[in-house]
Protein backbone atom coordinates (compact mmCIF):
# COMPACT_ATOMS: atom_id res chain seq x y z
CA UNK A 1 0.00 0.00 0.00
CA UNK A 2 1.32 3.41 -0.86
CA UNK A 3 0.05 6.50 1.32
CA UNK A 4 0.72 10.35 0.83
CA UNK A 5 -0.51 12.08 3.52
CA UNK A 6 -1.06 16.13 3.20
CA UNK A 7 2.65 16.97 1.00
CA UNK A 8 3.48 20.18 0.25
CA UNK A 9 6.81 20.97 -1.96
CA UNK A 10 7.93 24.09 -3.20
CA UNK A 11 10.52 24.38 -6.35
CA UNK A 12 13.64 27.15 -4.77
CA UNK A 13 11.27 27.94 -2.13
CA UNK A 14 9.31 29.85 -4.35
CA UNK A 15 6.46 28.22 -6.81
CA UNK A 16 4.73 25.35 -4.69
CA UNK A 17 4.08 22.82 -7.38
CA UNK A 18 2.08 20.55 -4.20
CA UNK A 19 0.01 22.43 -2.31
CA UNK A 20 -1.04 19.76 0.13
CA UNK A 21 -1.75 15.89 -1.39
CA UNK A 22 -3.13 13.17 0.04
CA UNK A 23 -3.95 10.04 -1.50
CA UNK A 24 -3.70 6.59 -0.88
CA UNK A 25 -3.42 3.12 -3.42
CA UNK A 26 -4.03 -0.30 -2.30
CA UNK A 27 -2.19 -3.19 -3.51
CA UNK A 28 -2.80 -4.28 -6.50
CA UNK A 29 -4.88 -1.39 -7.58
CA UNK A 30 -4.06 0.19 -11.18
CA UNK A 31 -4.84 4.00 -11.25
CA UNK A 32 -4.05 6.87 -13.19
CA UNK A 33 -3.45 10.58 -12.47
CA UNK A 34 -4.99 12.80 -14.34
CA UNK A 35 -3.87 16.25 -14.88
CA UNK A 36 -2.81 18.77 -17.63
CA UNK A 37 0.73 20.00 -18.06
CA UNK A 38 1.93 21.83 -15.17
CA UNK A 39 -0.22 20.22 -12.77
CA UNK A 40 2.34 18.62 -10.71
CA UNK A 41 2.27 14.77 -11.70
CA UNK A 42 5.76 14.68 -12.26
CA UNK A 43 6.98 16.25 -8.79
CA UNK A 44 4.38 14.05 -6.97
CA UNK A 45 5.83 11.14 -8.54
CA UNK A 46 9.21 11.61 -7.60
CA UNK A 47 7.60 12.18 -3.75
CA UNK A 48 7.25 8.21 -4.24
CA UNK A 49 9.87 6.33 -4.06
CA UNK A 50 11.80 9.55 -2.14
CA UNK A 51 14.19 10.95 -5.15
CA UNK A 52 12.08 14.42 -3.48
CA UNK A 53 11.57 15.08 0.42
CA UNK A 54 8.40 17.19 0.95
CA UNK A 55 8.55 20.28 2.43
CA UNK A 56 5.54 19.00 4.62
CA UNK A 57 3.81 15.90 4.59
CA UNK A 58 4.49 12.31 4.67
CA UNK A 59 5.10 9.40 2.44
CA UNK A 60 4.35 5.98 3.76
CA UNK A 61 4.81 2.11 2.05
CA UNK A 62 3.61 -0.70 3.58
CA UNK A 63 2.79 1.03 6.38
CA UNK A 64 6.46 2.32 7.03
CA UNK A 65 7.08 6.15 7.01
CA UNK A 66 9.33 6.75 4.00
CA UNK A 67 12.90 8.14 5.43
CA UNK A 68 15.31 9.72 3.71
CA UNK A 69 18.81 8.25 4.66
CA UNK A 70 20.71 6.15 1.95
CA UNK A 71 19.98 2.48 3.48
CA UNK A 72 16.01 3.22 3.66
CA UNK A 73 15.54 5.04 0.52
CA UNK A 74 17.45 1.83 -1.43
CA UNK A 75 14.93 -0.36 0.37
CA UNK A 76 11.97 2.00 -0.81
CA UNK A 77 13.16 2.14 -4.26
CA UNK A 78 13.44 -1.63 -4.38
CA UNK A 79 9.36 -1.45 -3.72
CA UNK A 80 8.36 1.76 -5.54
CA UNK A 81 9.81 2.15 -9.42
CA UNK A 82 9.55 4.53 -11.31
CA UNK A 83 9.77 5.19 -15.13
CA UNK A 84 10.28 8.43 -15.97
CA UNK A 85 8.66 10.47 -18.53
CA UNK A 86 11.69 10.93 -21.24
CA UNK A 87 13.97 7.89 -21.21
CA UNK A 88 17.17 9.34 -21.10
CA UNK A 89 16.72 10.89 -17.39
CA UNK A 90 17.17 7.06 -16.77
CA UNK A 91 19.70 4.99 -19.38
CA UNK A 92 23.05 5.37 -18.66
CA UNK A 93 24.69 2.68 -18.94
CA UNK A 94 27.03 2.05 -22.49
CA UNK A 95 24.49 -1.15 -23.45
CA UNK A 96 21.17 -2.15 -23.13
CA UNK A 97 22.13 -5.12 -20.60
CA UNK A 98 23.99 -3.19 -18.47
CA UNK A 99 21.32 -1.01 -18.04
CA UNK A 100 18.42 -3.28 -17.01
CA UNK A 101 20.93 -5.04 -15.29
CA UNK A 102 21.82 -1.98 -12.68
CA UNK A 103 19.21 -1.83 -10.55
CA UNK A 104 19.86 -5.33 -9.67
CA UNK A 105 23.35 -5.95 -9.24
CA UNK A 106 22.78 -2.50 -6.85
CA UNK A 107 20.70 -4.47 -4.87
CA UNK A 108 23.71 -7.06 -4.52
CA UNK A 109 22.48 -10.07 -6.36
CA UNK A 110 24.59 -12.82 -7.52
CA UNK A 111 25.54 -12.61 -11.44
CA UNK A 112 23.15 -15.37 -12.34
CA UNK A 113 20.58 -13.80 -10.84
CA UNK A 114 20.87 -10.47 -12.36
CA UNK A 115 21.49 -12.19 -15.69
CA UNK A 116 18.15 -14.16 -15.08
CA UNK A 117 16.68 -10.90 -14.34
CA UNK A 118 17.56 -9.18 -17.21
CA UNK A 119 16.76 -11.68 -19.58
CA UNK A 120 13.27 -11.84 -18.30
CA UNK A 121 12.68 -7.91 -18.10
CA UNK A 122 13.88 -7.45 -21.54
CA UNK A 123 11.60 -10.27 -23.11
CA UNK A 124 8.78 -8.84 -21.06
CA UNK A 125 8.83 -5.67 -22.67
CA UNK A 126 10.06 -7.07 -26.48
CA UNK A 127 13.47 -6.32 -26.24
CA UNK A 128 15.60 -9.60 -26.48
CA UNK A 129 18.06 -9.50 -29.13
CA UNK A 130 19.13 -5.74 -28.05
CA UNK A 131 21.52 -6.77 -25.24
CA UNK A 132 24.72 -5.30 -26.80
CA UNK A 133 23.03 -2.26 -28.00
CA UNK A 134 23.85 0.91 -27.42
CA UNK A 135 21.05 2.99 -26.00
CA UNK A 136 21.67 5.57 -28.20
CA UNK A 137 20.75 3.67 -31.33
CA UNK A 138 17.65 2.77 -29.91
CA UNK A 139 14.53 4.40 -31.29
CA UNK A 140 11.91 6.57 -28.29
CA UNK A 141 9.74 3.92 -28.15
CA UNK A 142 12.16 1.00 -27.46
CA UNK A 143 13.99 3.02 -25.24
CA UNK A 144 11.08 3.41 -23.18
CA UNK A 145 10.71 -0.18 -22.97
CA UNK A 146 13.94 -0.42 -21.95
CA UNK A 147 13.58 1.69 -19.63
CA UNK A 148 10.65 -0.10 -17.70
CA UNK A 149 12.72 -3.12 -18.04
CA UNK A 150 15.17 -1.88 -16.17
CA UNK A 151 12.68 -1.26 -13.47
CA UNK A 152 10.76 -4.80 -14.03
CA UNK A 153 14.22 -6.38 -13.14
CA UNK A 154 14.16 -4.82 -9.65
CA UNK A 155 11.00 -6.61 -9.23
CA UNK A 156 8.66 -3.94 -7.35
CA UNK A 157 5.96 -4.44 -5.56
CA UNK A 158 4.52 -1.03 -6.79
CA UNK A 159 5.65 0.64 -10.55
CA UNK A 160 4.99 4.38 -11.22
CA UNK A 161 5.20 5.56 -14.76
CA UNK A 162 5.08 9.02 -15.78
CA UNK A 163 3.41 9.38 -19.21
CA UNK A 164 4.31 5.74 -20.02
CA UNK A 165 2.45 6.66 -23.76
CA UNK A 166 3.80 9.90 -24.59
CA UNK A 167 5.52 10.17 -27.98
CA UNK A 168 4.24 6.07 -28.55
CA UNK A 169 2.82 5.51 -31.91
CA UNK A 170 -0.69 4.06 -31.84
CA UNK A 171 0.30 0.25 -31.66
CA UNK A 172 3.03 0.76 -29.31
CA UNK A 173 0.68 2.45 -26.93
CA UNK A 174 -1.92 -0.80 -27.21
CA UNK A 175 1.02 -2.86 -26.61
CA UNK A 176 2.27 -1.19 -23.50
CA UNK A 177 -1.18 -1.19 -21.82
CA UNK A 178 -1.63 -4.84 -22.31
CA UNK A 179 1.99 -5.28 -20.87
CA UNK A 180 0.72 -3.44 -17.82
CA UNK A 181 -2.25 -4.64 -17.44
CA UNK A 182 -0.51 -7.89 -17.54
CA UNK A 183 1.63 -6.79 -14.83
CA UNK A 184 -1.31 -5.89 -12.44
CA UNK A 185 -2.80 -9.32 -13.15
CA UNK A 186 0.35 -10.55 -11.92
CA UNK A 187 -0.04 -8.40 -8.76
CA UNK A 188 2.12 -5.53 -9.42
CA UNK A 189 0.70 -2.49 -8.58
CA UNK A 190 0.55 0.17 -11.63
CA UNK A 191 0.24 4.24 -10.85
CA UNK A 192 -0.05 6.42 -14.86
CA UNK A 193 0.36 9.88 -15.04
CA UNK A 194 -1.11 10.85 -18.34
CA UNK A 195 -3.34 13.82 -20.33
CA UNK A 196 -4.70 11.18 -22.93
CA UNK A 197 -7.68 10.11 -21.07
CA UNK A 198 -9.25 7.55 -23.94
CA UNK A 199 -7.89 4.46 -22.73
CA UNK A 200 -8.29 5.45 -18.63
CA UNK A 201 -11.26 3.75 -18.43
CA UNK A 202 -9.69 0.69 -20.45
CA UNK A 203 -7.46 -0.02 -17.61
CA UNK A 204 -7.81 2.52 -14.37
CA UNK A 205 -9.59 0.37 -11.74
CA UNK A 206 -9.56 4.39 -9.87
CA UNK A 207 -8.70 8.04 -10.89
CA UNK A 208 -6.92 10.67 -9.32
CA UNK A 209 -7.23 14.09 -10.67
CA UNK A 210 -4.77 16.84 -10.30
CA UNK A 211 -5.02 20.65 -11.24
CA UNK A 212 -2.26 23.02 -10.01
CA UNK A 213 -1.08 20.86 -7.49
CA UNK A 214 -3.77 19.60 -5.60
CA UNK A 215 -6.22 16.44 -6.00
CA UNK A 216 -9.71 18.10 -6.98
CA UNK A 217 -11.19 14.67 -7.82
CA UNK A 218 -10.99 11.21 -6.94
CA UNK A 219 -13.39 7.78 -8.06
CA UNK A 220 -13.56 5.26 -10.66
CA UNK A 221 -13.10 6.26 -14.29
CA UNK A 222 -17.13 6.20 -14.73
CA UNK A 223 -17.80 8.52 -11.64
CA UNK A 224 -15.11 10.63 -13.24
CA UNK A 225 -15.47 10.97 -17.05
CA UNK A 226 -19.81 10.98 -16.25
CA UNK A 227 -19.08 14.73 -14.41
CA UNK A 228 -21.08 17.09 -15.76
P1 LIG B 1 3.31 17.81 -14.67
O1 LIG B 1 4.10 16.57 -14.48
O2 LIG B 1 1.87 17.64 -14.26
O3 LIG B 1 3.42 18.38 -16.05
P2 LIG B 1 5.30 19.05 -12.99
O4 LIG B 1 5.30 18.32 -11.70
O5 LIG B 1 6.37 18.74 -13.96
O6 LIG B 1 3.86 18.92 -13.67
O7 LIG B 1 5.38 20.61 -12.70
C1 LIG B 1 4.56 21.24 -11.74
C2 LIG B 1 4.95 22.71 -11.66
O8 LIG B 1 6.27 22.82 -11.11
C3 LIG B 1 4.99 23.41 -13.02
O9 LIG B 1 4.52 24.72 -12.85
C4 LIG B 1 6.45 23.40 -13.37
O10 LIG B 1 6.77 24.51 -14.17
C5 LIG B 1 7.12 23.50 -12.01
N1 LIG B 1 8.42 22.82 -12.03
C6 LIG B 1 8.64 21.53 -12.38
N2 LIG B 1 9.94 21.22 -12.28
C7 LIG B 1 10.58 22.35 -11.87
C8 LIG B 1 11.93 22.68 -11.58
N3 LIG B 1 12.90 21.76 -11.68
N4 LIG B 1 12.20 23.95 -11.15
C9 LIG B 1 11.22 24.86 -11.02
N5 LIG B 1 9.92 24.63 -11.29
C10 LIG B 1 9.58 23.38 -11.71
P1 LIG C 1 9.04 3.36 -32.04
O1 LIG C 1 9.55 4.45 -31.14
O2 LIG C 1 10.03 2.93 -33.08
O3 LIG C 1 7.67 3.63 -32.58
P2 LIG C 1 7.74 1.38 -30.39
O4 LIG C 1 8.14 0.91 -29.06
O5 LIG C 1 6.53 2.25 -30.47
O6 LIG C 1 8.99 2.07 -31.11
O7 LIG C 1 7.44 0.11 -31.27
C1 LIG C 1 8.37 -0.51 -32.14
C2 LIG C 1 7.77 -1.85 -32.54
O8 LIG C 1 7.80 -2.74 -31.41
C3 LIG C 1 6.32 -1.72 -32.95
O9 LIG C 1 6.08 -2.52 -34.08
C4 LIG C 1 5.55 -2.22 -31.77
O10 LIG C 1 4.37 -2.88 -32.18
C5 LIG C 1 6.49 -3.22 -31.11
N1 LIG C 1 6.30 -3.22 -29.64
C6 LIG C 1 6.10 -2.15 -28.86
N2 LIG C 1 5.94 -2.49 -27.57
C7 LIG C 1 6.05 -3.86 -27.51
C8 LIG C 1 5.98 -4.84 -26.47
N3 LIG C 1 5.77 -4.52 -25.18
N4 LIG C 1 6.15 -6.12 -26.79
C9 LIG C 1 6.35 -6.48 -28.07
N5 LIG C 1 6.43 -5.61 -29.11
C10 LIG C 1 6.28 -4.32 -28.85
Amino acid sequence: MLEVRDIKYSYNNDYQALKGVSLKIEKGEMVALLGKNGAGKSTLFLHLNGIYEPDEGKVFIDGEELKYDKKSLLKFRQKVGIVFQNPDDQIFAPTVEEDVAFGPLNLGLSMEEVQDRVEEALDRVGMSGFEKTAPHHLSGGQKKRVAIAGILAMKPEIMVLDEPTAGLDPQGVTNLVKLLKELNDEGITIVISTHEVDLVPDYANRVFVLVGGELIAEGTPKDIFSRP
